[in-house]
């Protein structure tokens, strides 16, 4: 059986002040490891959040991680860096990454391998569009999406990969998918993984759930046999609700 995973994706939101706050909050409300729980802080604000976590079985990880490992790239932050600053984890192909800024799968891939040779653990996001949906081609997207990003991993890299099923249509809205819609594309999922990389990585790799996800909805999401935990973004900027989705889980 899969430990069930509960994240929380910051974005780009919280002062300073707030977001030490947040994690100390999150920090002192985890008091067991029967679910894995990690905080996705913006970078500026890693340091610091890293700090009022230690001590605490709660892991840290950035929102986005840079596809090379140093030198001259202004503006980019390396793997390096996300592991000194205590991360353990990196976000990689959100879907706000995807289609607001424009990052490619090729690009995506190039990530994956960089953050995982250099010793981080991915958090890898996919998903369908509300079009791609309403076309009936949702899995030919996550196919290609899986295909795509994990191209050239070995089953060790893949074993500190986390997959993260989140439907752009549902991501902010408040429309969170049902939990049959959540099952079929999980399971389709790993079946894909069962091809590519047979019966052990195919049945550890934890698949979680983003898009909306809150305390209500989350029971009827992990009840789900292929629904391994939740990516949370609005709900994970307070305390109470994220510890309310963890204790679900
Ligand atoms: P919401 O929970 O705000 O829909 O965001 C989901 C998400 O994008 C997490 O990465």
């Amino acid at each position: 059986t899969r430990k069930k995973f509960v994240a929380g994706n910051w974005k780009m939101n919280t002062t300073l002040a707030e977001a030490k706050a947040l994690g100390a909050a999150v920090a002192k409300g985890v008091t067991d490891d029967r679910v894995t729980v990690a905080v996705f802080p913006p970078y500026p604000w890693l340091t610091a959040v890293g700090e009022v976590l230690k001590g605490s079985p709660v892991a840290l990880g950035a929102q986005d991680v840079s596809s090379e490992k140093k030198g001259a790239f202004t503006g980019e932050v390396s793997p390096a860096m996300l592991l000194e600053t205590g991360c353990k984890y990196a976000l990689i192909g959100h879907s706000e990454r995807r289609h607001i800024i424009g990052e490619s799968e090729t690009f995506i891939n190039h990530k994956v391998h960089t953050a995982l040779e250099e010793g981080l653990s991915v958090v890898l996001c996919m998903g369908e569009t509300l079009a791609e949906r309403e076309r009936g081609l949702q899995e030919r997207v996550f196919q290609r999406q899986v295909y795509a990003a994990c191209a050239g991993l070995t089953d060790e890299q893949f074993g500190r990969i986390v997959i993260a099923y989140e439907p752009v249509w549902a991501i902010g809205t408040g429309k969170v998918a049902t939990p049959e819609q959540a099952q079929e594309a999980h399971a389709f999922v790993r079946s894909k993984l069962r091809l590519l990389y047979g019966d052990k990585i195919a049945d550890s790799t934890p698949i979680v759930y983003g898009g909306s996800v809150t305390p209500d909805n989350t029971v009827g999401l992990m009840s789900q046999p292929d629904v391994d935990g939740a990516l949370v973004g609005g709900a994970s900027l307070k305390a109470d609700s994220f510890l309310a989705i963890v204790k679900a889980a």
